[in-house]
């Protein structure tokens, strides 16, 4: 079984929250605090909206 997560730490850029999202989303991720997108499906990875702060493994 090939592990395959690709989590991101992203920065809110409206209310500075900072969660963990999933990088290839199928739906946008948006911020748990504001609502705001934080990332854009796009086919592969995702669109960041938000302030990429770090790669989680
Ligand atoms: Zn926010």
């Amino acid at each position: 079984m090939v592990h395959t997560s690709n989590f991101v730490k992203v920065k809110c850029p409206d209310c500075q929250n900072e969660q963990v999202a999933f990088k290839r989303p199928a739906t946008p991720v948006t911020c748990h605090v504001c609502g705001s997108t934080l990332i854009k499906p796009k086919g592969g990875n995702g669109t960041v909206k938000g302030q990429l702060l770090e790669v989680v493994d």
